[in-house]
């Protein structure tokens, strides 16, 4: 397991790249946040995360958050939760009542049951809408051509608080033209937030605008297998 003085000097030298990423394309580092995805690793490894002072952790599996982060929450009330992986419908629910910002909304009955969920439930986590920019067949989004009637739908038909775009580039593409082409999609139907940007290029998604960028490696390290062990 990673040690804690490991994951405090991984989170700082972090935001020294991204206060420098932002400085370089003359952007507050304030309006990049950092988002610390946690998934496959522990409560112990989160906590000490927190103990750092980070605040906004990603997850990309329902099942797993609800193992980890009811105790972590109730423990630190100012840790926010994203929801980075694909959401079924029949964990829509739980979604609502456990995450704070669910980052994939990526589909029409996705949308009408969320919508459903946060009336009955009275809590309304901000989303983001996932585009697939690579137009990938195994990858979950909207296709860029869809996204504008889509984005309008989630907000005007079903009331849905609809904050900004997400995307996951294809791995063996350059990444910055996904970038751009999110910002656009952004851009054109008036949405501030861009979650995007991983361990591997984040640097580059905020001279793109990236207003959230997704970072699990290069501050935990890679995966552990306390997940696996836990739910086995
Ligand atoms: C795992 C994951 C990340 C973090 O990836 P790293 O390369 O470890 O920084 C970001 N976004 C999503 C959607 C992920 O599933």
């Amino acid at each position: 397991m990673i040690s804690s003085e490991d994951i405090a000097n991984n989170l700082s030298s972090v935001k020294a790249s991204i206060d420098a990423a932002a400085a370089e394309s003359g952007r507050q580092a304030a309006a990049v946040n950092l988002v610390a995805v946690s998934k496959t690793h522990g409560p112990e490894t989160i906590n000490t995360a927190i103990a750092a002072g980070q605040k906004v952790f990603g997850e990309n599996r329902v099942q797993e958050a609800e193992a980890k982060w009811p105790e972590l929450k109730a423990a630190n009330p100012s840790a926010q939760l994203h929801l980075i992986g694909p959401l079924q419908r029949n964990k829509a629910a739980l979604a609502v009542r456990l995450f704070d910002v669910i980052e994939t909304l990526d589909r029409a009955k996705l949308a009408t049951a969320l919508a459903r969920h946060m009336d009955e439930i009275g809590r309304r986590p901000n989303c983001f809408i996932q585009i697939n920019t690579g137009e990938e067949e195994q990858k979950a989004g909207v296709a860029p051509r869809d996204a504008d009637d889509f984005i309008n739908r989630c907000r005007v038909e079903l009331n849905l608080p609809v904050v900004g775009l997400m995307c996951i580039p294809p791995v063996d593409e350059e990444p910055a033209l996904h970038f751009a082409l999110l910002r656009e999609v952004a851009e054109r139907n008036g949405l501030a937030d861009l979650s995007m940007g991983m361990s591997a290029d984040f640097e580059t998604a905020i001279q793109f605008g990236a207003t959230y960028v997704r970072v699990g490696t290069a501050i935990f390290g890679p995966r552990s297998d306390y997940w696996q062990t836990q739910s086995a």
